[in-house]
Formats: structure tokens, sequence, C-alpha cells
């Protein structure tokens, strides 16, 4: 059977049909609503098309704070407003059953059974997309805690440092991620508008994908922004080994594209900081096998699991 398989993360809405094996490929991408109470109708309108008798259920991967026993949204920092059940009126809408998680969760899921974590007893997955969502999966199955574990991105780092989309500041998510990395791209086209950030965008508005190309062009400035949001990446990294010590921590979603100059030093951070660093054995840090179609892959699976 084939089922629909939905990623809405802080920018981006991606669906397609999957089979429950996990294979698939994306069919097409919206943007993600700004306001939580508009995404069921959102999601509804992007997959309808995709609807048909071999249908037999719709997994859906949100970014944010999933109540996933009731498919209910429950608080997002990129879609404001009040809890959605959006699980229920996907399913309303559509006559199917429909599980609903958080979209890193399905990602980590998508990544420890078929991707770079497989093998692995305990998988660390931190996607890195508009903000970080985290997944922790043990022997296969998603560690929820009560219900919200992984909210990573939201451990404080640097109280003194940039404001969150959560409201605080410092978060690691505030420190490394698109939205970090589209700031210090805009920060440097407005410096230097002839300068290779501005040269990557053409026109548009700078974004952390920018500054990735400025960097791999031998653009100094962007490259020393990009290796100090992988030092980030690495210093947060230190924390959860410190924490968690898994086998292996799996670096997805869109910014982790940006390869060795971010996972590169985020490693030798992590090295350098991580508690009693030199008597431990080195924790892999790996880039994701399914890139921007984790939460699709994981969405299949789970609703193949479920049914
Ligand atoms: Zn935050």
């Amino acid at each position: 059977m084939a089922v629909i398989a939905v990623d809405c993360g802080g920018t981006n809405l991606v669906f397609g049909v999957f089979d429950e094996s996990g294979g698939g490929d994306p069919a097409g991408v919206r943007p993600a609503p700004a306001r939580a109470g508009a995404i069921p109708e959102a999601v509804v309108a992007a997959i309808s098309p995709l609807l048909g008798p071999e249908v037999s259920a719709v997994g859906i991967g949100c970014a944010g704070l999933v109540d996933h026993v009731n498919g209910r949204l429950v608080w997002s920092p990129h879609a404001s407003g009040p809890a959605v059940p959006l699980g229920p009126e996907v399913a309303r809408a559509t006559g199917l059953p429909v599980l609903v998680d958080n979209d890193a969760n399905l990602a980590a899921l998508a990544e420890a059974r078929l991707g770079a974590g497989s093998g692995g007893r305990m998988v660390l997955f931190v996607g890195l997309g508009t903000g970080i969502g985290g997944g922790l999966v043990i022997e296969g199955r998603v560690e929820r805690g009560r219900g919200f574990l992984g909210e990573m991105g939201h451990l404080v780092l640097d109280p003194a440092g940039p404001l969150c989309a959560c409201g605080r500041r410092g978060c690691w998510e505030a420190l490394v991620s698109g939205t970090s990395l589209g700031r210090s791209a805009r920060e440097l086209a407005a410096a230097d508008p002839l300068g290779a950030v501005a040269h990557a965008a053409g026109g548009e508005v700078p974004r952390g994908e920018h500054l990735v190309v400025a960097a791999a062009a031998g653009d100094g400035e962007a490259a020393r922004r990009l290796a100090a949001a992988g030092g980030w990446l690495g210093r947060g990294l230190a924390n959860l080994v410190a924490l968690l010590d898994p086998d292996v921590i799996v670096v997805g979603g869109a910014v982790a594209g940006a390869g060795e100059p971010l996972l590169g030093p985020a490693r030798a951070v992590l090295a350098e900081t991580v508690e009693g660093g030199g008597r431990r054995r080195a924790t892999p840090v790996v880039p994701a096998r399914f890139g921007r179609t984790a939460g699709l892959v994981g969405a299949a699976l789970a609703v193949g699991e479920a049914a």
C-alpha cells in the first residue's frame, strides 16, 4: 500500500507518496504556514491531488511540540497560535488514518533504521533547518520521554547570544541553523555589496546557502562564519554526548548540505570540549543519508508500523 508523507518544517511544507518501507520521492513543496491554525488546511490542499484508492494512510511530521498520541501540534516557535488538532482535522478531510509526530523524530527514525545511523544501538539525530530539531532512537524505537524529548535546539549555550525564535537568547539554534547562517549571509552582503555572498545571492535576499557557496569559492569571511557556526554545532554536541553518550550522531536537515566546512569544525570542537575527551572513544558525527527527504521517509515508516 502507499502512504502520503508530509514534512511541515519551519520554512517548507514538503509532501509525497511513499511505500511503507520508506521508498518514494517528494511530489511537491510549498511555503509552511506562519500560523499553526492554517497548517491542517495547507496540508489537505497539498495532498488532495495525491489521494486515491491505493493510499491507505497519511503520516505528518511537524516542527515543534507534538502530542503524538492525539495528533495535536501543541506549540511551534515557527507557527504562532493555539494548539491545533492537526491529525483529527486531516483525518476528517481525507477519510484516512493520520499519524502526526515531531518532524525530527521521524527523520531520526529514518536515519536510524535505513540511513547513516543504521547499526547503532543509540542514534542521536540533529536536524539543522530553520532551527534545530532533535530525535533519539534507541534499538530502533523513538524515545520520547513524556512526549517532548529532543527539543535540543533550545538548549541555551550563550545567554548573551542572539535572539531565538522562542523568545530567549543564545539557544543552540540561534547560534547554528539556517536562520543564523542566513543572518550572517545578510550581514556580509550588506557590508560588501560586491562581495562573494552578494554575488552568490544574485539579487535575492541572501540565505545560508549563499554563505556556503561563497565560502566554497574561497571567501575568507564567509568561511570563517561557517566554521564558527560549525564550532557552535560542536559545543552543543559536546553537551549532548556528556548527557547521552550515543553510538553515533547523524547530522541532517537542509543546512547539513554545507558538508565538511560545517561538520569538520563541529567534530574538532566536540573533541576539544567534551568532558574527559581524551579518554573517551570519539563519537562519530556523520552526515545524514536522506538529506531533505528524511522526514518523509520516517513518516512513511512510522505509518507502516502503526498500521
Ligand atoms: Zn530558543
